[in-house]
């Protein structure tokens, strides 16, 4: 059976960190669209126009561009045993484009709910940096650096994203209540397992602890049910 996990969460709720986490854990890769984007962006790699502005302005890039991306990461081999899915999917389209492709071989989802209050996310997006170079992520407030704006393991500065402002944020969270939030009712009512982990409160090494103890008794319920 493979371990086809999606995090699940508004902008800002740690779904990069937690699927790390959990990535590292299990040892099945992670992959982030977001990031896979990011990367095609800065290797100067052909992407339909309009996508860097779409992203830009906080709006989700159309379905057909990150299906195209997910099914061409999934294929992979390291992908055989299972897959961490960050910031995917994010529309009902490509829910039931993913629930597709693992019922065509089987499979069903699990999903980690981060769930989170907006007043925390505004203020956690706002510190949020990155290491250009190793892409190690920090927070200003959660996680600083040991040297002001360097990273710890390179010495790089740190940056944040173009789409970290405050107003960008705020169509970010838009779009996520438009378009992304429906996703979980997707999955709740279809009979996948959901799991919820309040990612509001506590370090990120703490929110980790809780998701695992919430995957351990989610599948001790599922053995007695
Ligand atoms: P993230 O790093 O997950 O916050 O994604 C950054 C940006 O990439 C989003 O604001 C969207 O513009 C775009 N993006 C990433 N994943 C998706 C997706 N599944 N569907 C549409 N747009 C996406």
């Amino acid at each position: 059976m493979m371990n086809a996990i999606v995090v699940f969460g508004a902008p800002g709720s740690g779904k990069g960190t937690q699927a790390k986490l959990l990535s590292e854990c299990l040892g099945i890769p992670h992959i982030s669209t977001g990031e896979v984007l990011r990367e095609r962006i800065r290797k100067g790699e052909s992407l339909p126009s309009g996508v860097l502005a779409t992203m830009k302005a906080g709006d989700l890039v159309p379905d057909q561009v990150v299906n195209e991306i997910v099914e061409q990461r999934l294929c992979q081999p390291d992908a055989a045993q299972g897959f961490i899915l960050d910031g995917y999917p994010r529309t009902l389209s490509q829910a039931e484009r993913l629930h597709q492709w693992l019922g065509a071989r089987g499979e069903r989802a699990v999903v980690v709910f981060l769930e989170i209050d907006y007043n925390i996310i505004i203020t956690r997006l706002a510190g949020r940096r990155q290491c250009p170079q190793c892409r190690t992520l920090y927070n200003l407030i959660s996680q600083p650096p040991r040297v002001d704006e360097l990273c710890d393991l390179d010495g790089e500065r740190l940056v944040s994203r173009v789409d970290d402002s405050e107003a960008v944020i705020r169509e970010r969270l838009d779009a996520y209540e438009r378009e992304t939030r429906p996703v979980l009712e997707f999955y709740r009512t279809n009979g996948s397992r959901v799991i919820e982990v309040d990612a509001g409160q506590g370090t990120p090494e703490s929110i980790f602890e809780r998701l695992c103890q919430a995957m351990e008794e989610d599948d001790r319920s599922k053995n007695c049910r």
